[in-house]
C-alpha cells in the first residue's frame, strides 16, 4: 500500500511535520490521523504549540517540514484559500460595519452564490445557533456568547468539510463558556463536520473531544479519548496537566510493587525493573474510605492508616487531606462523597483507614515516561 492510500482512511493526515521559527522549534515530529466526523481537542499548556499546529493545517503559517493531507489531497503547500476548512478565532472577529446577515453571508458572497441561495442559507444557519431575529443587528448589539455564535454560523456557512476552532469560548464568562460548548458539540454531531478545537481548557477538551492530543513543548504526548487520557496517561506530564493526581516519590521493588516509605504497595503493572525510582500516582477520587479497624481482604486493598487532617466541602463531594508519617511527610489528597462521609463519621482530626486500589495505583518514570 502507497503512502497516498493509507492516509486514504483519513480525513486528515498530518506526517512528521516541523515548525522552527529561526532556531525555536515550535512543532516536533508531529504525526496524526484524524478521521472523518471526528471531533479532536489540542490541549497543552500555553506555548506548546496548540496553535502554530492549527495555523498549519489552515495554511496561515507553512510547515517547515512534513505534510498535510485532507481528504485524499495533499494541501501540504496550499494557500489557506485553497484549503476546505472554516474557523472561528478566540476574538469573535467579525466585521463590525457589517450587519449579522452579511457578516454570516461573507463567504458565501465570495464564493458566487445566489442572493436568493445567500437569503435561504443565512436565515437556517441563523437559527442553527439559535439567533434567528438577530441578522439585521450589528456585532456590538450582541453579546460575546452570541457573537461567537455568529462567527460559528460564519465558518459553517460555505459547509466546509473542516472546522477549526481557536480557543473560541476563552474570551466567554464561566457560564456562558458551558453552555455554549453544549451547543457547539451539539451542531458538530448534527452536521457531522471535522472538527479539530485548540483549547488550554482540561474541562471543556474532556466535555468535548472525541480524542484529545495532549501536547507539551512542541510534541505530542498522548492522544486518547477523553476517558483514555485522563485514566490511563500514559506519562506523567499527561497524568498531571489533565486533573488531580497524588504523586509520591517510590521505588520499584519486589517484582513490580511499590515501596513508598516503609511500605510496600501492589500497583497498576508497568514495565520498571527493580530499584527503578519512579513517582506513585492516584486520582483523589480512586481512594477509597474505611474506619479505622477495617480490615482487608486482600493485600491487593492496600490498606494504610492517614491522619484525617483537614476537610473542605465542595459542594458534591468533600476534599480530604490525608497524612501518614511513613510518606515522609506527603500529603494525600481525596475526594469522599457526602454518603461516604455520613456513613464512616468522618471527621478532621481522626485517624482513618484509606484503600489505595493495586489497579488505580499507577507507576510513572519520573521524566516523563510511564
Ligand atoms: P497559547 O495557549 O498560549 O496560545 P499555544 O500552545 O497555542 O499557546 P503557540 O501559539 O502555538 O502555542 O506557540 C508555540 C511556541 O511558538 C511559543 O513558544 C511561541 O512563542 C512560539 N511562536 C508562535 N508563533 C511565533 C512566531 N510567529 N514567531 C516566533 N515564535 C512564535
Amino acid at each position: 500500500m502507497t503512502a497516498e492510500q493509507t492516509s486514504g482512511e483519513f480525513y486528515l493526515s498530518i506526517k512528521d511535520l516541523w515548525k522552527a521559527f529561526g532556531t525555536f522549534l515550535a512543532l516536533r515530529d508531529i504525526s496524526l490521523d484524524i478521521k472523518e466526523g471526528e471531533f479532536i481537542c489540542f490541549l497543552g499548556p500555553s506555548g506548546c504549540g496548540k496553535t502554530t499546529l492549527l495555523r498549519a493545517i489552515a495554511g496561515l503559517d507553512l510547515q517547515t517540514r512534513g505534510s498535510i493531507t485532507q481528504d485524499g489531497k495533499d494541501v501540504s503547500n496550499l494557500p489557506p484559500s485553497e484549503r476546505d476548512f472554516g474557523i472561528v478565532f478566540q476574538s469573535y472577529a467579525l466585521f463590525p460595519n457589517l450587519t449579522i446577515e452579511k457578516n454570516i453571508a461573507f463567504g458565501l458572497e465570495n464564493a458566487g452564490r445566489s442572493k436568493a441561495e445567500i437569503a435561504t442559507r443565512v436565515k437556517d444557519l441563523l437559527k442553527l445557533v439559535g439567533l434567528p431575529d438577530q441578522g439585521k443587528k450589528y456585532p456590538a448589539q450582541l453579546s460575546g456568547g452570541q457573537q461567537q455564535r455568529i462567527a460559528l454560523a460564519r465558518a459553517i456557512a460555505t459547509k466546509p468539510g473542516l472546522l477549526l476552532l481557536d480557543e473560541p469560548l476563552s474570551a466567554l464568562d464561566a457560564k456562558v463558556r458551558v453552555h455554549l460548548r453544549h451547543e457547539i458539540k451539539e451542531l458538530q454531531r448534527k452536521l457531522g463536520v471535522t472538527t479539530v478545537m485548540v483549547t488550554h481548557d482540561q474541562e471543556e477538551a474532556l466535555a468535548m473531544a472525541d480524542r484529545i492530543v495532549v501536547m507539551n513543548h512542541g510534541v505530542i504526548e498522548q492522544v486518547g479519548s477523553p476517558t483514555e487520557v485522563y485514566r490511563e496517561p500514559s506519562n506523567l506530564f499527561v497524568a498531571d496537566f489533565i486533573g488531580e493526581m497524588n504523586q509520591i516519590d517510590s521505588a520499584v521493588a519486589n517484582g513490580g510493587r511499590l515501596a513508598i516509605g516503609e511500605d510496600s504497595f501492589a500497583c497498576h503493572a508497568h514495565d520498571f525493573s527493580d530499584g527503578a525510582a519512579v513517582v506513585a500516582a492516584i486520582r483523589p477520587e480512586d481512594i477509597i474510605p474505611h474506619e479505622v479497624g477495617y480490615q482487608p481482604e486482600s493485600a491487593e486493598q492496600n490498606c494504610i492508616e492517614v491522619l484525617l487532617h483537614e476537610m473542605e466541602f465542595l459542594g458534591s463531594f468533600w476534599r480530604c487531606r490525608l497524612q501518614n508519617d511513613r510518606f515522609g511527610g506527603a500529603e494525600l489528597i481525596a475526594d469522599f462523597s457526602i454518603n461516604a462521609v455520613r456513613r464512616l463519621g468522618l471527621a478532621e482530626g481522626k485517624p482513618m483507614i484509606i484503600e489505595l486500589p493495586a489497579d488505580r495505583l499507577m507507576a510513572f518514570d519520573r521524566s516523563g515516561e510511564s
